[in-house]
């Protein structure tokens, strides 16, 4: 018998028993039945001319049509249909043919199915690769609506803590000169108390409008020439206190480039560093040493700032320099600012990256591990472009206004308290 015969012939038991095994109730059986035989009539086709692209559209359309279900649950319907299909033609050629004439249609038919069920697995694979990328692209705008709020929340708390806290930190004042001459000592003791938690609070509010800058790409810099070494011995002034306090030393080694005069913002730079150098001290213990050098790269400088403390494991590396990056527990929350292992909010390294990074450069940490006992210690690594001209003098200027006006709307007016108490 002619293919075409046998084609012919297991039509219809072909179209009942493939819609009988695979559509589930009478309702789902008449709409299969009716695509079963809009398959098989191409699927003569096919095999007729020897062209399998008169199937193309029906897989087109059933590989593209897994519902929302099926594509949240990762169900392959068609895939698994197409290799029903195969198998239940095996059968019912063996069924209803005589060998020869069974070999002979099966020769025929099994590579249009097969080359059907590749189609309808590619289909399929490219429907859930762009469902997959659609529910990515909403959580992705989710994450980014969260971090957008969380920004908008950190600006608008630390705006509105400014200002009471200008209040707080004028009446100690007052409050200051009066104690000084009623000649009560211990009220002095309380107030300097007072003023110290008022400093920290600042540093703290600061961080905050820092990170939301950063956060927001409204950190500016106000590039001018500068020195390296000037900054090195800024801190070297600044740390003497902290330092002999818990018993380390403080080494600066000074290093070609460190002379050099490059542009950029040494007050920003400044703040960069002493944040590095705070952290040393703070997560070294008593009688430990901080060393600052560095070297000067083909076209960067280097400056590293290394301790012999604590140390911080591989997989905390890179995750130190996020905001609220802290790794300590938050009962070590401490309101000294060097005191050994005595974390603050989170929020310096994630500055320090932002102003190392509004300057070109990058920054890094490299460390053998955390062990409070052997004593690894960190090395911190800036580097940053030698650059030996302003990038823009306009621009500069424009920009240096820009930070100006943005600094002075996120940091709110001081409002020097008057006599009359606070409403
Ligand atoms: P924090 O306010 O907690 O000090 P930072 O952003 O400055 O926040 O630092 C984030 C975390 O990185 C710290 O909580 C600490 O666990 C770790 N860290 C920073 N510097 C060092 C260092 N030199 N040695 C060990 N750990 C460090």
């Amino acid at each position: 018998m002619a293919v075409q015969e046998s084609l012919k012939k297991v039509r219809t038991p072909w179209v009942e028993r493939i819609s009988r095994e695979l559509a589930a109730g009478e309702g789902v059986r008449a709409g299969f039945s009716e695509q079963l035989e809009r398959f098989y009539d191409l699927l003569e086709q096919s095999i007729v001319t020897g062209d399998m692209a008169w199937l193309d559209s029906i897989l087109y359309d059933w590989g593209r049509s897994p519902t929302e279900t099926n594509l949240e649950q990762a169900d392959y319907n068609v895939s698994f249909i197409l290799t029903r299909m195969i198998s239940l033609t095996l059968e019912l050629a063996r069924d209803q043919l005589k060998p020869k004439d069974a070999l002979e249609l099966l020769t025929a038919i099994i590579p249009v199915l097969t080359h059907s069920l590749g189609v309808v697995i590619r289909y399929e694979m490219e429907t859930r690769v762009a469902h997959i990328s659609k529910e990515l692209g909403a959580v992705q705008d989710k994450l980014q609506a969260l971090d957008q709020n969380k920004s908008k929340f950190i600006s608008v708390a630390a705006h509105e803590l400014k200002t009471p806290l200008t209040l707080i930190e004028g009446y100690t004042s007052m409050m200051a000169d009066l104690v000084q001459h009623s000649g009560q000592p211990q009220m002095k003791s309380y107030l300097e108390g007072v003023n110290t938690g008022i400093l920290r609070l600042r540093d703290i509010i600061d961080d905050m409008i820092d990170v939301s800058l950063i956060d927001n790409h409204l950190l500016t810099l106000n590039i001018q020439p500068m020195w390296v070494n000037h900054l090195l011995n800024l801190a070297s002034n600044e740390f003497k206190k902290s330092i002999a306090e818990r018993n380390q030393s403080l080494v600066i080694n000074e290093f070609e480039g460190s002379d050099l005069m490059i542009y950029g913002d040494s007050e920003r730079l400044y703040q960069a560093l002493s944040n590095l150098i705070a952290n040393a001290i703070k997560y070294t213990p008593d009688n430990g040493q901080v060393a600052i050098g560095g070297r000067l790269l083909p076209g960067f400088i280097e400056i590293t700032v290394k301790d012999t403390g604590i140390g911080i494991s591989p997989e905390d590396q890179a995750l130190i320099f996020e905001k609220f990056g802290q790794l300590g527990k938050e009962d070590l929350h401490s309101s000294g600012k060097v005191k050994f292992k005595g974390g603050g909010p989170g929020l310096g390294l994630s500055i320090t990256r932002g102003i190392i990074e509004a300057h070109g450069g990058t920054i890094w940490v490299e460390s053998e591990g955390y062990d409070e006992v052997k004593l690894p210690g960190s090395t911190f690594h800036i580097l940053l472009p030698t650059r030996t001209e302003p990038t823009n003098p306009v621009l500069v200027k424009f920009f240096g206004n820009l930070e100006q006006q943005i600094e002075t709307e996120l940091r709110g007016k001081e409002n020097p308290p008057t006599d009359n108490p606070p409403a």
